[in-house]
């Protein structure tokens, strides 16, 4: 199994997938050119593919994967020292001694090829010349996940879970994961802090749990106080600090009348720090990272309520991770919207003492409902209509979670049903809809 902390990477924006991905990647390769003997006069060439390419310099991939061949991490990305760095490579052309990269001249898009692994597709190559002394070709995932070629050829061809941990319980479906509930008569949340416990001392896991919690918040908040235009180009102004305000002068968080109000103040401050490239947490991707938060700063007043939301959203990411894909490039916004809302749907019904059956009615919900959502980013960039569908994702996600409080036993669509599903739609979905800014919203707004 994989870990829930691996579903909430603290990482930046705008993109898991198109950022935070191909800068691990970019990474990991510099890691492997540092124990290369390279002669004099090679150079490193970088090949964007398929959807990292169509949609890459919205979603700022060039630039990820500079920041990661220069040693940068998602998760400790400082844009003063980035910038630094940057400016040195520039001005010396040499990435490392003897290596020669031009961020400018030397990463390519390619348009034409159609990766059949994965639609997030990277070659990166050392040339003497024309002659290749070296190459790797990876994949971005979704959510930050990553993996090589070799990886996806002998284990995993279409695209499934790359490496995990021996857990005392394992599950690869919700049936499982609820059999094994009832066997133990625990909640899903206990179920996987079990697995955790196999990973690493529970104390650790719960601090990683706070951690995540905090960064969420902070990012939150970041944005509520945050006001501008988004970088890109569309001119699209942050909306969340306004609408802030205006909730600052109200009378209390309770009005019913205005509950939509502060999920979407919450859910878009997360994603207009997001499309700023700020710090956020993959929930299960940057392009869906405000739903999460924000049903939980709205809804969770302690850190168990924080932790218990978080285990068991975590806990019906994975199923989509293991049984389909949280990669737009692959499925579409409901790959990405519709698994967050079905995630957060999962862990409001866990907050509100649902039983088993109703945290997965809930999750069922909250993905039954984003079928069929397409990935269609004004400019390629994640700003139209990403930063209302979050809001939007929030508010169902709420009411997927009442809707499942009332019934209580297994509704007429299990949740892996729903799931598969979604695989099948994302298949059959027109690749103009999944990241490649070919169609929809993508061709018929002016960027202007
Ligand atoms: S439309 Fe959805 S999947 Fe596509 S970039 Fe925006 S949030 Fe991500």
């Amino acid at each position: 199994m994989l870990s829930v902390l691996d579903m909430f990477r603290v990482g930046v924006g705008p993109s898991s997938s198109h950022t935070v991905g191909p800068m691990r990647i970019a990474l990991r390769f510099r890691r492997t050119l540092e124990a290369l003997a390279l002669p004099p006069g090679a150079r490193l060439l970088i090949t964007l593919q398929g959807s990292l390419a169509f949609t890459g310099h919205g979603h700022g991939t060039p630039r990820a994967v500079v920041m990661g061949l220069m040693g940068h991490a998602p998760e400790t990305f400082d844009v003063v020292s980035a910038e630094r760095d940057l400016a040195a490579l520039v001005a010396s052309g040499q990435l490392l001694p003897g290596l020669g990269f031009d961020p400018a001249a030397d990463i390519a898009l390619d348009f034409d090829t159609r990766e059949l692994l994965h639609p997030n597709a990277m070659r990166l190559e050392v040339l003497l010349g024309p002659m290749a002394l070296h190459g790797e070709d990876w994949f971005s995932t979704g959510g930050g996940f990553i993996a090589s070629r070799r990886q996806l050829d002998a284990d995993a061809p279409a695209d499934r879970v790359q490496a995990g941990h021996d857990v005392p319980h394992p599950f690869g479906s919700a049936a499982e994961l609820l059999a094994l509930a009832e066997r133990l008569g625990q909640p899903l949340d206990a179920v996987v802090l079990a697995n955790e416990d196999a990973i690493r001392p529970r104390v650790e896991t719960l601090a990683g749990l706070d951690h995540v919690a905090a960064v969420m918040l902070a990012c939150i908040q970041r944005g509520l106080e945050t006001h501008g235009i988004l970088p890109g180009g569309l001119k699209v102004e942050r909306r969340a600090p306004l609408l802030w305000q205006q909730l600052q002068q109200g009378r209390s968080e309770n009005e019913p009348e205005r509950l939509f109000d502060w999920l979407n103040v919450y859910a878009m401050a997360v994603n207009e720090e997001n499309a700023a490239g700020g710090q956020v947490v993959t929930a299960p991707t940057n392009g869906a990272a405000g739903i999460l938060p924000a049903v939980m700063r709205h809804y969770c007043e302690t850190d168990d309520q924080r932790r218990r939301f978080l285990l068991t959203a975590g806990a019906i990411g994975l199923l989509y991770k293991q049984r389909a894909s949280i990669s737009g490039a692959e499925m579409g916004c409901q790959g990405e919207v519709g698994v967050a809302c079905s995630m957060a749907a999962a862990g409001l019904a866990a907050v509100w003492n649902g039983s088993p059956v109703q945290v997965a009615n809930a999750a069922e919900i909250g993905m039954e409902h984003n079928l069929g959502l397409t990935c269609d980013p004004v400019g390629g960039l994640v700003q139209i209509p990403c930063i209302e569908r979050n809001a939007i994702g929030a508010v169902k996600a709420a009411n997927a979670a009442r809707l499942a409080l009332h019934r209580p036993g297994h509704g007429r669509v299990s949740l892996d049903q729903v799931i598969e599903t979604m695989r099948q739609t994302g298949i059959d979905m027109s690749h103009k809809y999944k990241e490649t800014s070919q169609g929809g919203l993508a061709v018929n707004v002016v960027e202007c």
